[in-house]
C-alpha cells in the first residue's frame, strides 16, 4: 500500500487541457496523490529523468517535445502503483493502446503520446527523486483506504 509512482503529463497534455482528467483517472482509481508541481522542465532534468534513452535515435524528438511546454509531474501511492499507473496509462505507442486507458483514449502519436508512467517500482523511486524534493512530498492518513483495499 506504499508503493509509489511517478506520473506526469506531457507538455502535448497540458496544452490539451488534459491535466484534469488524467488526474482523475488516477483518484477514481483509488490511488492517493502526495506530490504534484507544474513547471517547464531544463534540458538536464529531461536528460536525467531518460538517461536511457539519449542514445536513441528519436531522442532528440523526445527532449525538444518534453521541452515544448510546461509540464505536471505528480507522485502517487497505493498498492501496486507503478504496475497499475502503466495499466492506467496503456502502451507506450497510442495506436497500440487499448481504448480505456489515457493514451487509447486521447492520443495517436508515439512522440505525442500525452502522460508518462514509471515503468517499475525501481524507476519510480529514482523518478521521484530526481522531479520532487523530499519536502514537497506529503504523507497522509486515507479514511478511505477501508473502502479501497480489503486488508488495509
Ligand atoms: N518515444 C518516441 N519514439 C519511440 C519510442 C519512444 O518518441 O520510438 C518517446 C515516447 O514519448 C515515449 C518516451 O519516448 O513515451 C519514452 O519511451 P519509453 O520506451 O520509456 O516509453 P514509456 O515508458 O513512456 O511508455
Amino acid at each position: 500500500m506504499d508503493e509509489r509512482t511517478f506520473i506526469m503529463v506531457k507538455p502535448d497534455g497540458v496544452q490539451r487541457r488534459l491535466v484534469a482528467e488524467i488526474i482523475s483517472r488516477f483518484e477514481r482509481r483509488g490511488y492517493q496523490l502526495i506530490g504534484i508541481k507544474m513547471l517547464q522542465a531544463s534540458a538536464q532534468r529531461i536528460d536525467t529523468h531518460y538517461a536511457e534513452l539519449t542514445e536513441k535515435p528519436f531522442y532528440p524528438g523526445l527532449k525538444r517535445y518534453m521541452l515544448s511546454g510546461p509540464v505536471v509531474a505528480m507522485a502517487w501511492k497505493g498498492k501496486a502503483a507503478a504496475a497499475t499507473g502503466r495499466a492506467l496509462v496503456g502502451a507506450t505507442n497510442p495506436r497500440q493502446s487499448a481504448p480505456g486507458t489515457i493514451r487509447g483514449d486521447y492520443c495517436i502519436d508515439v512522440g505525442r503520446n500525452v502522460v508518462h508512467a514509471s515503468d517499475s517500482v525501481e524507476s519510480a523511486e529514482r523518478e521521484i527523486k530526481i522531479w520532487f524534493q523530499a519536502d514537497e512530498l506529503v504523507g497522509y492518513a486515507d479514511p478511505l483506504s477501508d473502502w479501497i483495499y480489503e486488508d488495509a
